[in-house]
């Protein structure tokens, strides 16, 4: 039961979000256009959602979608698939598929998520990494949490092969990219060298604003499906879209020289993909909301927060500052035993593949750790920031985070 106080807080912070609410709202419209004319324009119909078995050569439900990413997405080529294993696995098979021994390659936003850098082979070697194979890596810290603009003229030469860019904060109290920052570092970037490959880690990012990175100037993005552009519905899978050349050497590294994108079973249901991606703008902005919502609470009760409760913002995280490992499993405790799936199950902090620190997560999910679902997370270390993303529907979002207010106050 949530206490009087509980309920007040809520009634305050719900009133002093309508102003954001409402910008998200026309959002969300503007994405659900967008959406909703490619669909009409390619005329998406039943006979795309038939599943398809073996080599599943000419499956018209997987071009189709191809399509459908491509044109929403503002690209020239996309490869929309179950085949990747997750959002790393996508981002992973552009990296191997565009870069050759003795490239180069350059961070502009910090240290990369966590198991981006067991991809790269960051501090340590990692075996397969793109350090095993002669790429080379570096990076511009983040200064403050923000871009440091001066410096990507110090680091982007004409050797430099690709630039990667990192919209959403991820494990880390830095700022998540805008739009308008994509805009100005990739003509920062191809003003020093044209040639220059600006990849973005598209992750949590999807949606929240009106326009995406190939409208200001990227090359080419990959994603998760288990996220926004899923809509919570994709089951599993990753997408990448860009520029048809370096989509098509991507899609080599997927399969197999030669194959690329013309394989690739959709075995369940494409029907999920489709109408997950149809509801994505929505769902994106319920998942807005709550992040909002949270943010109101946790600083009413005097906890620092990012961003703020009134900032724009340029992913569907949420990172709360809990103190201490106690208030951090309180909270993934609470958000848990809110959930529709699992509410029973009390999370440890654990060591998952790919990341350095101890994990704890919260996720209460349909789909297992799709995290456009309401999900909390947070490695075990200091300042044992909690990030809160997802929320399929703000309603469930809104009493989950009440009672995680109320655990860790009482
Ligand atoms: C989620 C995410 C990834 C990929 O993670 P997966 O769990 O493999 O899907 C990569 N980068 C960022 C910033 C992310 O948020």
């Amino acid at each position: 039961m949530l206490t009087e106080k509980i309920l007040k807080l809520s009634e305050n912070v719900s009133k002093k979000s309508a102003e954001q609410f409402e910008r998200i709202e026309k959002i969300s419209e503007q994405n659900s256009l967008k959406v909703l004319e490619a669909f009409r324009e390619l005329k998406i119909s039943d006979a795309h959602f038939k599943t398809s078995t073996g080599y599943a050569y000419g499956d018209i439900g997987r071009e189709k979608l191809d399509e459908l990413f491509a044109k929403i997405f503002r690209a020239e080529s996309a490869l929309v698939r179950t085949q990747f294993v997750s959002g790393t696995h996508a981002l992973a098979t552009v990296l191997f598929g565009i870069l050759r021994p003795g490239d180069e390659i350059i961070s502009l936003t910090g240290e990369p998520y966590d198991t981006m850098q067991t991809v790269i082979g960051y501090k340590k070697n990692s075996p397969g990494s793109l350090k095993e194979f002669g790429i080379s890596y570096k990076e511009i810290p983040m200064r403050d949490g923000k871009i440091d603009f001066p410096e990507i003229k110090n680091f982007i030469t004409s050797k430099t092969k690709l630039a990667l860019i990192q919209r959403s904060r991820g494990y880390s109290m830095r700022e998540p990219l805008k739009i308008s920052d994509i805009e100005k570092i990739c003509s920062a970037v191809k003003k020093i060298n044209s040639r220059c490959i600006t990849f973005v880690d598209n992750c949590y990012g999807e949606f929240v604003e009106n326009l995406e990175p190939i409208e200001v100037g990227a090359d080419i993005l990959a994603g998760s499906l288990i996220k926004n552009i899923g809509g919570g519905l994709a089951p599993t899978g990753g997408y990448i879209v860009g520029k048809k050349n370096l989509v098509e050497l991507a899609s080599y590294r997927l399969t197999a020289p030669g194959m690329g994108g013309e394989l690739g079973a959709s075995l369940g249901t494409p029907r999920l993909l489709y109408q997950g991606l149809f509801f994505a703008p929505h769902v994106t902005a319920q998942a807005l909301k709550s992040a909002i919502f949270a943010a109101g609470i946790f600083s009413e009760l005097g906890f620092k927060i990012s961003p703020l409760p009134e900032e724009i913002r340029g992913d569907i995280i949420q990172a709360i500052e809990l103190k201490t490992a106690e208030n951090l499993e309180k909270f993934c405790r609470a958000i848990q035993k809110f959930s529709p799936v699992d509410s029973f199950a009390a999370p440890e902090a654990w060591d998952m593949p790919g990341y350095d620190d101890k994990v704890i997560m919260a996720a209460g999910t349909f789909v297992q750790g799709a995290s456009i679902e309401l999900s909390a997370d947070g490695p075990m270390r200091e300042p044992f920031a909690v990030y809160l993303q997802g929320g399929l529907t703000f309603e469930h979002a809104k009493i989950a985070i009440l009672h995680a207010a109320q655990e860790i106050i009482s």
